[in-house]
C-alpha cells in the first residue's frame, strides 16, 4: 500500500500533521525493537502450539461442566496445556478465582499457617494485597491469622542481596514473596536474571523456602518464565497477558505438584482440591485466549515502546526508554503536570473501542489515599491487556499505561492521547 493512502486515512480519522509526522518518525526508530518483540512473539508461539499438539487438544476439550465438576476433562487438559507452557508439574487455571488479587489470596492462605512468617523481597506488595496481609487491619487478614509479614526493600532497582541473605540466616522463613511488575510504585519491574540470580542466593542459605512470584504483566514479555530459574509457585492474572485479551475473567497458579494441590484445597475444600470446579463454558475462552497470547502481548509490548518513544520526544520522561530491556508491559511516563495526566488518560479513553465518549474524571478509589483517574475502554470490566491508562494524582504525575489487543489499535490509542496532550496546551 502507498503511504498516502495511510496519511489520508490517519487525517480523515482526524490527526493533526504534528501527530502524524511524529507517528512516522518514531516508527522509523523503534523498527529493531519490534523486530526483536517479534522474535519473542514468534518463539513463545512454538510454546504455545506444540503444548496443544502434544496435549491432543480437540473439539471435546470445549465441553462444559455445571455443578460439582467432576471429571472435567477440557478443564484438567488446559491445566496440562498451561503447565506444559509455564513449565510446571501442575496448574489451576480456573474461572472460579475473581482476580489476580484472589489467586494471590488463595495462595497465600494455601501456603501459610499460623506462625509462620511471609517475606517480600520487592518491598510493599501491590496495593490490593494491604488488607490481604494485614498491612492495612482486616479482621480477615494474614495477620489475623497470626502470620507475620517483613519486607525488604529493593536497593538501586535490585534485590538487597546481603539483606535477604541475612534474614534468611536469622529467621526461619515459610515463603518468600517476589513481585516482578513495579505495581504502582516507580520503582524498575524486575527481569527474568534477576530472579535467576536471587534465587541462587536464597537458596546458598535455604533449601526450604517457598519462593512464590506474582508474575502479573509479565507473562510472554521475555523467552523464559520464572519456573524455569527456579521459582517453586508463580501466580497471574487472566485478564491480564495469558488471557489474550479472550478470557472474560480467572488466573492461573503454576508451580511444584504438592504446593499446587494446597491451593487447590484452600481454592474449594480439603479432600477435594483439583477434582471439582465447573468450567461453566469457560474452557475455550482460556486454550483461545493462552492461543493468542505471545501475539497480544507483543502488541502490548510494541505500543508501550512507541509510546515510550513519542512522549520521550515530546519532552516527557518515560521508563523504560524504548530501547530498554523490558521485564513488564507497563509504560510509565512522568508529566509533572497534573492537567496534562489527566489530559493524557482521556485521550486514551477517546482512542478505545467501548466507552470512548466517556470522560474519565480523578476520584477517590477506595484503598488509595490519593485520588486516582482510569482510562479504560475495554471489552471485559478491568482488562489491563487491553488498552488502558491510569494514574494516582500527586507528583509528579505519572501514568501508568498498558495492554493494546493489537499494536495497530495501541497505536491509535496512543496518538489520540498524544494529541490530546498538544492540542490543549
Ligand atoms: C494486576 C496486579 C495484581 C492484581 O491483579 P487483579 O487481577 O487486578 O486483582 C497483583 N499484582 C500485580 C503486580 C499486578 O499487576
Amino acid at each position: 500500500m502507498k503511504d498516502e493512502i495511510l496519511q489520508t486515512g490517519y487525517k480523515e480519522y482526524g490527526f493533526s500533521e504534528k501527530t502524524i509526522e511524529l507517528t512516522k518518525e518514531v516508527e522509523k526508530e523503534i523498527e529493531p525493537i519490534i523486530e526483536e518483540i517479534n522474535q519473542i512473539a514468534q518463539y513463545n508461539s512454538i510454546k504455545v502450539l506444540k503444548a496443544f499438539q502434544e496435549n491432543n487438544i480437540s473439539d471435546m476439550h470445549f465441553n462444559s461442566t455445571t455443578g460439582y465438576g467432576y471429571g472435567d476433562i477440557g478443564r484438567d487438559t488446559t491445566e496440562k496445556v498451561f503447565a506444559q507452557v509455564l513449565k510446571a508439574e501442575d496448574c489451576l487455571v480456573r474461572g472460579q478465582f475473581i482476580s489476580g488479587t484472589h489467586a494471590l489470596t488463595v495462595t497465600l492462605f494455601g501456603l501459610l499457617r499460623p506462625g509462620d512468617i511471609l517475606l517480600s523481597i520487592t518491598g510493599k506488595p501491590y496495593d490490593t494485597l494491604d488488607e490481604v496481609i494485614g498491612i492495612v487491619n482486616n479482621p480477615s487478614s494474614l495477620k489475623s491469622f497470626g502470620i507475620e509479614f517483613e519486607q525488604i526493600d529493593l536497593k538501586d532497582n535490585d534485590f538487597d542481596y546481603e539483606t535477604i541473605q541475612e534474614t534468611l540466616k536469622n529467621k526461619k522463613i515459610k515463603v518468600i514473596e517476589i513481585q516482578r511488575s513495579k505495581g504502582y510504585s516507580t520503582r524498575k519491574s524486575i527481569g527474568i536474571e534477576q530472579i535467576e540470580q536471587v534465587i541462587e542466593k536464597i537458596r546458598q542459605i535455604d533449601k526450604d523456602v517457598i519462593i512464590m512470584i506474582d508474575n502479573c504483566y509479565c507473562e510472554f514479555v521475555g523467552t523464559k518464565e520464572p519456573l524455569e530459574v527456579g521459582a517453586d509457585i508463580i501466580v497471574g492474572s487472566l485478564i491480564k497477558n495469558l488471557g489474550g485479551g479472550i478470557a472474560p475473567n480467572g488466573a492461573y497458579v503454576a508451580g511444584k505438584s504438592k504446593l499446587i494441590n494446597l491451593v487447590a484445597e484452600r481454592l474449594t475444600a480439603p479432600g477435594e482440591g483439583k477434582e471439582v470446579g465447573p468450567s461453566l463454558g469457560i474452557t475455550k475462552s482460556f486454550l483461545q485466549g493462552l492461543f493468542m497470547a505471545p501475539n497480544v502481548v507483543s502488541s502490548s509490548l510494541k505500543t508501550a515502546v512507541f509510546a515510550s518513544r513519542c512522549l520521550e520526544k515530546l519532552g516527557f520522561d518515560v521508563e523504560p526508554k524504548y530501547n530498554e530491556k523490558r521485564a513488564d508491559i507497563v509504560q510509565t511516563i512522568n508529566f509533572n503536570n497534573k492537567e496534562k495526566l489527566i489530559q493524557y488518560c482521556q485521550g486514551i479513553q477517546m482512542g478505545s473501542p467501548v466507552d470512548s465518549n466517556s470522560i474519565p474524571e480523578p476520584w477517590d478509589m477506595p484503598g488509595y489515599t490519593d485520588q486516582v483517574i482510569m482510562a479504560a475502554g475495554a471489552f471485559t470490566q478491568g482488562s489491563s491487556i487491553e488498552l488502558s491508562c491510569d494514574g494516582p494524582i500527586r507528583p509528579p504525575y505519572t501514568a501508568f499505561m498498558q495492554g493494546g489487543l493489537t499494536y495497530e489499535y495501541g497505536k491509535l490509542g496512543v496518538m489520540k492521547a498524544i494529541e490530546n496532550i498538544i492540542e490543549k496546551k
